[in-house]
C-alpha cells in the first residue's frame, strides 16, 4: 500500500530557481526509503513539499491516496501524519527546555495536559533523555539536539517520519545511535524517509533508493539496482558505494589471474 505519492510535482522558489520537476513518486508504507542526490538536487525542497510546508505549482501530493488539503485544518492533520525532522536540529528546536520543545507538537494538536505530560515522559524514556528534560536544548550535544528534534516529532504519532540528512554533523557513535533509533522505528510501523548524499547509507541502510539529480527524478529501486547503474551515479557527481567498489576491485583481480570468480563469493 503506498502511503505518500507525488504526482508531476513541479516547485520554482519565488526566485526562480527551478527546485523539483516533474517528480512522480510512490513511497510505500512500512519501507526505509532514502533520496540521493548531490547538494542542491531538490530533496530537502521535495520534503518540504511532502509534507505541505510548500504548496506545489503544479502536481500533486497524496497521503494515502488523498490529495493534500492545503486549508489549516487539512495541513495540522497532514503534520500529524507526517512529520520531518530538520538537518540541523537548532532550526526545530525552539522551546527554552527538553521537555517543553517535545511537549510542543501535542499542545498544538491541543491535547490535555495530563494527555501530554504522560506522551513527552514516554518520548523520555525511550529516547534516554529523562535526565536532561530540564536542560535548554542548546546546551545538549549534537546527537542529543537530533534525539530531541526527532522525540518532538514522535510525540504527536506520526506515520511517516521524514528526515532531512539525519546523520549529518554527528559522529560515528551518535550517527549509530541514531540509525539504531530510526531501525526501531521502522520495526514499530513507521514509514522512514530520508535524504542523504551518503550512498554507503543509502545502499546499507534502504528497502528503496530515489536518485535526484538536477531537480529531476533519475531513477528509483532497490539499492542494488540504483547503485549498480555506475554511469547514472557518476552523472548524478555521486560516488560509488565502497563495497561496489571493493567488490569490482576483486572481481578484476580474479579475472586478472586468469581465474573465476570463486564459487562462494556471490554475484553481486
Ligand atoms: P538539496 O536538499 O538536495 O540540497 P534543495 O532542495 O535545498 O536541495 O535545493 C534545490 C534547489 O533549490 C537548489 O538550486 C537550491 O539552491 C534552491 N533553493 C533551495 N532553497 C531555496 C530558497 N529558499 N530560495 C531560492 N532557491 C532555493
Amino acid at each position: 500500500m503506498i502511503i505518500l505519492e507525488t504526482q508531476n510535482l513541479e516547485y520554482s522558489y519565488p526566485d526562480g530557481t527551478k527546485a523539483i520537476e516533474d517528480v512522480s513518486i510512490q513511497i510505500p508504507r512500512g519501507e526505509k526509503v532514502s533520496f540521493v542526490g548531490k547538494n542542491g538536487s531538490g530533496k530537502s525542497t521535495l520534503f518540504l513539499l511532502l509534507n505541505g510546508t510548500l504548496k506545489p505549482k503544479k502536481g500533486k501530493v497524496l497521503l494515502s491516496g488523498g490529495e493534500i488539503n492545503y486549508s489549516s485544518a487539512g495541513l495540522l492533520d497532514l503534520r500529524k501524519r507526517v512529520g520531518i525532522v530538520f538537518q540541523n536540529s537548532d532550526d526545530q528546536i525552539i522551546a527554552p527546555t527538553v521537555y517543553q520543545d517535545i511537549a510542543f507538537g501535542p499542545a498544538n494538536l491541543n491535547y490535555k495536559k495530563e494527555e501530554i505530560d504522560k506522551i513527552v515522559n514516554k518520548m523520555l524514556d525511550y529516547f534516554g533523555l529523562q535526565s536532561l528534560k530540564d536542560k535548554p536544548p542548546h546546551h545538549l550535544s549534537g546527537g542529543q539536539k537530533k534525539r530531541v528534534a526527532i522525540a518532538g516529532v514522535l510525540a504527536m504519532d506520526p506515520d511517516v517520519i521524514i528526515l532531512d540528512e539525519p546523520l549529518s554533523n554527528l559522529d560515528p557513535v551518535g550517527a549509530d545511535e541514531i540509525l539504531d533509533i530510526l531501525n526501531e522505528l521502522n520495526h514499530l510501523g513507521k514509514t522512514i524517509v530520508i535524504s542523504t548524499h551518503d550512498v554507503d547509507l543509502a545502499y546499507k541502510w534502504s528497502d528503496r533508493v530515489f536518485l535526484l539529480s538536477n531537480s529531476r527524478l533519475i531513477d528509483e529501486g532497490s539499492p542494488k539496482d540504483v547503485f549498480s547503474k555506475e554511469e547514472q551515479v557518476r552523472n548524478s557527481s555521486l560516488k560509488n558505494p565502497v563495497i561496489l567498489d571493493f567488490y569490482h576491485e576483486l572481481e578484476k583481480r580474479w579475472l586478472a589471474t586468469g581465474g573465476k570468480r570463486p564459487k562462494d563469493i556471490p554475484e553481486l
